[in-house]
């Protein structure tokens, strides 16, 4: 066996052959102590396996009845320690808020406290079963209770359902709702009005719902267009679905007129509080007519998240919408906590428009933004949110010079400060930028999101960075932006020190390698 069995040789950086390297790459590929990783099939093979299993008594394979295989899967086995090392290295890898600042705008990367953690893993109820009797998990019916009371009172809204699992299932549960209400009284209607600020998942929830989603121009101050959605609030439309602060990095200052609008109309108000982060403490939707919510308790009461999971997204609902949120139901009487689920749904209950998942929603989620909320208290929580638009605003103007803000005269920006390509040197892109800032040792920021402005990059700078930190990350910042408007072509190979150099990410994705083909 080959010692380097990758053949995998680094393509090392100008700076890097020279004199210090004797111009050499590594044998094995490896970088001082930075492990160089192959695939799992390049490890393993199909012919070996890691674990002993009895031989399979025949008269059990009869009992498959014809279900089992009939050739190799093609997964390569690998032993215990072979197993342990590939994703221990793969993990060192791997660039999260625990390593550095993590700037990706509309993600709202938190740090997640430890003491979160610490509740999550207590045995009471991290090992439950989602099936026990509602008697003797009391407990964990009071956590997902209590978070939600902590959710309507910071929304000001009187109604909520804990269990969507993601910020765009929770846009699918408000929809839902909206839905059921028109069809309850007689009034279904065919069109969501989605301004163009919004986030993505806004209109893709909509066209899912079977809406046809009409957009609402911004305008130049990177504001939903009022007087545009004014003229067209006519009586197809359903809802007007929008993401406050918006994905511009702005309050949308003109809700509470939306909302109003919306109402004379007989439409909803949806609103998109994903970034719940930037107003916790300080505003309450509800008191700007939102009729149903989604609050990403991953991006604003902490939870490791990113990679597709782990998410939730519960959504609060107004008096007009609450009666018809999906159950199951946590409600509290002299007795105790107890789920009101389809067989025990009363009157009162009647009109639920049925279920999003199976069981209660996000458990673990629950018990860490509980754990982080009653930590904070109602003044650490406003805390939060002054000081993540503080970041943001100290990001956006110690960059303006050097970067385009599209909105910078729009006035301060909330949570995260967004700039435009504007100025950068012939062929020089925001993916070289963000490319280059890999090797700065920084994830890079959003890139070309918004779609409303050219080149976007999103920088959300996390409520807990300190002034050095963010110091830091300005200077790296405004050190590539300078290279990128004298137009410095070597931009355009970054990362020159990351495990891999730029990769043809759409073949990547397109065609991803699953299964041994050796
Ligand atoms: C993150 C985000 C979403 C989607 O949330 P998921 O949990 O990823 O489904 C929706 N809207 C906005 C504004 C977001 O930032």
């Amino acid at each position: 066996m080959s010692l380097n069995p990758t053949g995998w040789r680094p393509e090392l950086s100008p700076e890097l052959t020279g004199a210090e390297s004797g111009g050499q790459p590594t044998f094995t590929g490896n970088r001082a102590l930075m492990l160089e990783e192959p695939l799992l099939f390049e490890i393993g093979s199909i012919t070996t396996t890691g674990v002993d299993f009895p031989a399979i008594d025949p008269s059990a394979a009869n009992r498959l009845g014809g279900l089992e295989r009939a050739g190799p899967i093609g997964l390569p086995g690998l032993s215990e320690p072979e197993t342990v090392r590939h994703y221990t290295r793969l993990s060192r890898q791997n660039y999260g808020i625990d390593l550095g600042a993590f700037p990706l705008g509309s993600c709202t990367m938190k740090h997640n406290p430890r003491l979160n953690e610490k509740v999550a893993r207590l045995p009471g109820f991290a090992d439950l079963h989602p099936l026990a009797p509602v008697s003797t998990v009391q407990g964990a019916l009071a956590v997902i209770h209590q978070l939600g009371e902590w959710l309507k009172t910071l929304t000001g809204m009187p109604g909520v359902a804990m269990s969507p699992k993601a910020g765009a299932h929770g846009e699918l549960c408000g929809l839902l709702a909206i839905r059921a209400a028109l069809e309850a009284r007689g009034d279904a209607r065919a069109v969501v009005l989605v301004p163009t600020s919004a986030h993505g998942t806004n209109p893709a929830t909509a066209a899912f719902c079977g809406y046809a989603v009409e957009e609402i121009p911004a305008t130049a101050e990177g504001r939903a267009d009022l007087a545009a959605l004014q003229a067209r609030l006519e009586s197809d439309v359903a809802a007007v679905m929008i993401t406050n602060p918006n994905t511009c990095g702005l309050f949308e200052r003109d809700l509470g007129r939306i909302g109003e609008l919306a109402h004379a109309a007989g439409a909803f108000l949806y609103c998109d509080g994903a970034n719940f982060n930037a107003i916790v403490g300080r505003v309450r939707p509800g008191d700007l007519g939102v009729d149903a919510m989604h609050i990403n308790l991953h991006k604003t009461f902490s939870t490791p998240h990113g990679g597709g999971g782990p998410g939730s997204g519960p959504v609060v609902f107004s008096e007009a919408l609450a009666p018809f949120a999906p159950l199951p139901v946590i409600e509290r009487d002299g007795q105790g906590y107890h789920l009101v689920e389809e067989e025990t749904a009363g009157d009162h209950h009647a009109s639920s428009f049925g279920r999003m998942v199976a069981f209660h929603g996000q458990m673990g989620m629950f018990t860490r933004a509980l754990t982080y909320i009653l930590s904070h208290g109602a003044d650490g929580l406003a805390q939060v949110s002054g000081d993540a638009v503080l970041n943001a605003n100290y990001i956006l103007r110690s960059l303006e010079d050097v970067l385009d803000a599209p909105f910078a005269a729009s006035g301060p920006c909330m949570h995260e400060a967004l700039f435009s390509d504007k100025g950068f040197g012939e062929g020089l892109t925001t993916l070289d930028l963000a490319k280059s800032l890999i090797d700065e040792g920084y994830h890079p920021m959003t890139m070309y999101f918004p779609l409303v402005v050219h080149g976007a990059m999103l920088v959300e700078p996390t409520e807990t960075e300190s002034k050095p930190a963010l110091d830091q990350l300005i200077g790296a910042l405004r050190h590539l932006a300078e290279r990128a408007r004298a137009g410095d072509a070597t931009m355009k190979q970054a990362p020159f020190f990351a495990p891999r150099r730029r990769l043809d990410e759409t073949l990547a994705a397109r065609k991803p390698v699953l299964v041994w083909e050796g």
